[in-house]
């Protein structure tokens, strides 16, 4: 049987597609920038770093960051919503950079959000989580290969507004199941017994996915059109996995697969079909299977984000 290692983390993992993108309001303000480094910072200490989650990367790259770019879609939200926080890490060397966002609330605590590792040298959209009225400082910081590559940006400056009417806000329904997409693994499978399914029993913890079991070296291929946002890997946990934003909105991850099997890149559009890996048994797991996740409001995005039994959507995508 498969033996995964999952973690629940309340990570906050940005946003690069166009859905998140959307959630940007039409501020006109310019980019601030921050000028980089700052010698005198001391070192943070880097909370949240070093992979302890299911999927967490787990590679340090050389190659010192720079904070090239930072702002707030809206410099003020009302209560419920979520501020979203653009930035543009560019990097010579490597990919990923750890990043933690300070949230100082004006007269209270300090909310530190730990959104993990984002991709440099694009702009990336991190939503924030949902605050109480009031007034924050929000500083976000870096963390290099080392303690003289972290850096810290200046502080963005955010109000959020109580609400002018007492209607609560209906929670947004998860999009509806497309009755279109195809089936991940090419080849023969098998949903495998009850230690097999989602919400099973693992030591301390509880399966996040669902395990099919299949021959090694079969295709796993999107099954629905999309963009890659990670391929990553993790020696203790997930193997070489890949993380797929479909066009609904949904994230998917694939994990275990054969090490260097991936067919795609970070940021690459799939179509429903396209090959992402080859089936393995990568990381922590006792045999080929694919470990596959279905989180309907993002892959750890927020600290609310979970995901779902996929088992009724796979059946779907085995009818097609
Ligand atoms: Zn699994």
């Amino acid at each position: 049987m498969p033996l995964d290692v999952l973690t629940n983390m309340n990570r906050l993992l940005l946003s690069s597609t166009a859905a998140a993108a959307a959630l940007l309001l039409t501020s006109a303000s310019a980019f601030a920038s921050t000028g980089g480094a700052d010698p005198n910072q001391p070192a943070d200490p880097g909370e949240g770093s070093g992979g302890a989650g299911y999927g967490a990367p787990l590679v340090t790259l050389p190659g010192k960051p720079r904070l090239s770019a930072q702002k707030l879609s809206s410099s003020t939200v009302k209560v419920g919503s979520r501020a979203s926080l653009v930035v543009r890490i560019n990097r010579s060397k490597g990919t990923s950079v750890q990043v933690k966002i300070a949230i100082a609330r004006s007269g209270g605590k300090t909310i530190n959000y730990s959104p993990g590792r984002i991709t440099t040298n694009r702009s990336q959209v991190i939503r924030l989580p949902k605050l109480t009225a009031g007034s924050y400082r929000v500083t976000v910081s870096i963390f290099g290969a080392s303690a003289q590559e972290t850096i810290r940006g200046g502080v963005l400056k955010l109000t959020v507004k109580p609400k002018s009417g007492s209607k609560p806000k209906p929670t947004t329904p998860s999009p509806p199941a497309p009755s279109s997409g195809v089936f991940p693994i090419r080849g023969a499978y098998s949903f495998g017994g009850a230690g097999a399914r989602f919400g099973a029993g693992r030591p301390g913890h509880i399966h996040q996915g669902q395990d099919m079991i299949g021959s090694s070296g079969l295709p796993i291929v999107a099954p629905l059109a999309g963009e890659v946002r990670y391929v990553a890997y993790q020696g203790d946990g997930a193997g070489r996995y890949i993380i797929l934003r479909a066009n609904n909105g949904w994230d998917m991850m694939f994990a275990h697969c054969q090490y260097a099997s991936a067919a795609v890149k970070p940021g690459e559009r799939v179509r429903a079909g396209d090959r992402l890996c080859l089936l393995g048994s990568t990381g922590a797991s006792s045999g080929p299977h694919l470990h596959f996740e279905l989180w309907p409001d993002g892959w750890r995005d927020s600290p609310g984000t979970k995901p779902i039994d996929p088992l009724p959507q796979l059946k779907k995508w085995a009818a097609n």
